[in-house]
């Protein structure tokens, strides 16, 4: 039987089935792998007991995608949430959000909420002039919810983004019930205390959603670089202007002749986007890989 891990708590696995939850242990071989079970990880169980709905682990599928901190694998969609207003919003972020995403194979979508304070389109045609999904949408007045339902129909979810953007009202927008779910389970864990930083899937909008319960926001960017190396391949415009720089090997930095700065002159390549890969080709420029 196959199904995806959706909670892992001392040594136990929940696997959702379309026969429903297995409590799973793992197989002895997988501590001697390098590999061990994640929450997201789509594995195959036999079933041990089931009376006691419990199974054994015994193969993991290849992974998609693997978060480190929170450790998650097979992540599908990042939402990517920043307000119109209130507080501002950072290109910057999301544009390190957008590049962690690329670099993870994880489908990002813009979402940019409170638009019934403040504009929100001109900061999404930045994002669907270069490929991505990009909504406006507001958890107050409910405009773009249900467009926001159909992107994490059938997917593996995560939020991101800066507190106070708005995505724990996006998600009780997009389902009451959700903050009853997790509240439960933020009490449990705030009595248990000595949990270690936890992840956990929760079903949302006929998909799933990766919440850590009690312990704030997924701050990924703080735990995931994106290397000199990887950066051009990490923003989706520029891979047309490579070799079009009189310098191989161009930075797009101080370099003259550069196609990109060219781009940005004649309103191609949009300022915003510009000024993220500069900021975080300063920030990594120095770094080599494997420091
Ligand atoms: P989180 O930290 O990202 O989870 O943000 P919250 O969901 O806690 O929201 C932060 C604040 O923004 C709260 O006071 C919300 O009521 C407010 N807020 C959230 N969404 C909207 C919205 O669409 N419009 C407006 N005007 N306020 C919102
Ligand atoms: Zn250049």
């Amino acid at each position: 039987m196959t199904g995806r891990v959706v909670k892992g708590i001392g040594g136990f696995y929940y696997v959702q089935t379309d026969g429903g939850v297995y409590c799973c242990r793992a197989r002895g071989r997988f501590r001697k792998d390098s590999v061990s079970p994640a929450v997201g990880d789509r594995v195959e169980i036999s079933v041990v007991d089931e009376a006691a709905r419990e199974g054994a682990l015994e193969r993991i599928e290849p992974r998609r995608n693997f978060l480190i901190r929170p450790p998650i694998a097979n992540i599908d969609v990042m939402l990517i949430i920043a307000a119109a207003a209130n507080p501002a919003p950072s290109t910057l972020l999301i544009d390190k959000l957008v590049a962690i995403c690329e670099k993870k194979n994880i489908t990002p979508c813009v979402c940019i909420n409170k638009t019934d304070l403040a504009d929100g389109e001109e900061l999404c045609r930045i994002y669907r002039d270069i490929g991505y999904e990009a909504l406006a949408v507001s958890a107050a007045t409910g405009e773009g919810i249900d467009r926001l339902r159909t992107v994490i129909e059938g997917r593996v979810c995560a939020f991101s983004g800066n507190s106070g953007v708005g995505k724990s009202s996006l998600l009780n927008a997009l389902d009451a019930s959700f903050a009853a779910q997790t509240g439960e389970l933020s009490a449990k864990i705030e009595r248990g205390r000595h949990t270690t930083r936890h992840v956990e899937l929760f079903a949302l909008a006929g998909g799933w959603i990766a919440d850590t319960p009690g312990f704030g926001d997924i701050s990924i960017e703080r735990f995931e670089t994106v290397y000199k190396e990887e950066l051009p391949g990490c923003f989706a415009e520029l891979g047309q202007y490579e070799g079009q720089c009189r310098f191989l090997g161009c930075a797009h930095d101080r370099e003259p002749g550069c196609a990109v700065k060219r781009a940005v002159e004649t309103g191609e390549m949009a300022r915003s986007r510009y000024e993220s890969y500069l900021s975080m080709y300063h920030e990594v420029k120095d770094i080599k890989e494997w420091e």
